[in-house]
């Protein structure tokens, strides 16, 4: 599933290519069909993202709700449309550009109470400058772990899988440790670093988490291998040695999705 800087990254290429402009608005495949036709010729004046969710807003306080789930692609393109190709739910032209979006878990016209609705329910957001006190007091307060905690969308939005994989490990906590036994610095130190490696993120369109000295250069080892692209600590190395330590990176299921942690540098 694409995490919070793929959204973000997102909404900025969909407002660099249509902000501000009436946009044609079609649904190929048919699903979106009620919705494009309200959409259609109106304009487009903003998009953002919250956590892993995507918002445009046209005229009259029409807004636009994408998530892409497991397996949604929104391809945003700055050349004219040609054929369609696949199941496209919903397609978005002007003259100079295209989007096509494809099998997304949402994709919905929404009023403001409605899109407010959906806002409402998540948490503060790392890429969008929030306040974290409502994240950091929830995980303080629990006793679940803080693995599941740090994927849980209404404690913190945008995090997913290698996020919170690597954040964890440049803590040097344990991703089963429960939220309430780990301290509020350490917790806001967690917080400062999913803002940096996550706007990091936004920046190059990948997940690079390693620091300058674990980098495959400095310690005269292969770049890493995987179509998930980035160089990380711990995600999806399982049984491979810790770039710090040595240990064999330990894997193991949170949140219904497998996590990864070094048992020696995580307590
Ligand atoms: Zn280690």
């Amino acid at each position: 599933m694409p995490e919070g800087h793929t959204i973000h990254r997102l909404a900025r290429s969909l407002r660099a290519a249509f902000a501000g402009e009436p946009v044609s608005v079609c649904s190929p495949q048919g699903r979106f069909a009620d919705g494009a036709k309200k959409l259609d010729g109106a304009t487009m004046n903003s998009a953002h993202a919250h956590g892993k969710h995507l918002f445009a807003e046209f005229d009259a306080d029409r807004w636009l709700h994408v998530h892409l789930g497991l397996f949604g692609r929104f391809d945003v393109v700055e050349e004219p449309a040609g054929p369609v190709r696949g199941e496209v739910r919903l397609r978005m032209t002007s003259a100079r550009a295209h989007a096509d979006l494809r099998g997304p878990s949402a994709c919905e016209l929404l009023d403001p109470a409605a899109k407010e609705a959906i806002t409402a329910r998540l948490g503060p957001d790392p890429l969008r400058g929030d306040d974290p006190e409502p994240a950091l007091n929830r995980i303080a307060r629990s006793a679940a772990p803080i693995g599941i905690l740090l994927m849980d969308q209404s404690v913190v939005a945008g995090v997913g899988n290698v996020y919170r994989a690597e954040v964890l490990f440049r803590a040097g906590v344990d991703p089963a440790r429960p939220g309430r036994s780990v301290p509020v610095d350490v917790l806001q130190a967690i917080w400062a670093d999913l803002v940096h490696l996550m706007t990091l993120g936004v920046r190059t369109g990948r997940i690079d988490t390693v620091r300058p000295e674990h980098e495959p250069a400095a310690m005269g080892r292969a770049p890493r291998s995987d179509d998930h692209g980035g160089e990380v600590y711990v995600y999806r190395r399982a049984g491979q040695a810790c770039l710090v330590c040595g240990t064999p990176v330990s894997s193991g299921v949170a949140a219904a999705r497998n996590t990864f942690w070094c048992p020696t540098c995580q307590r």
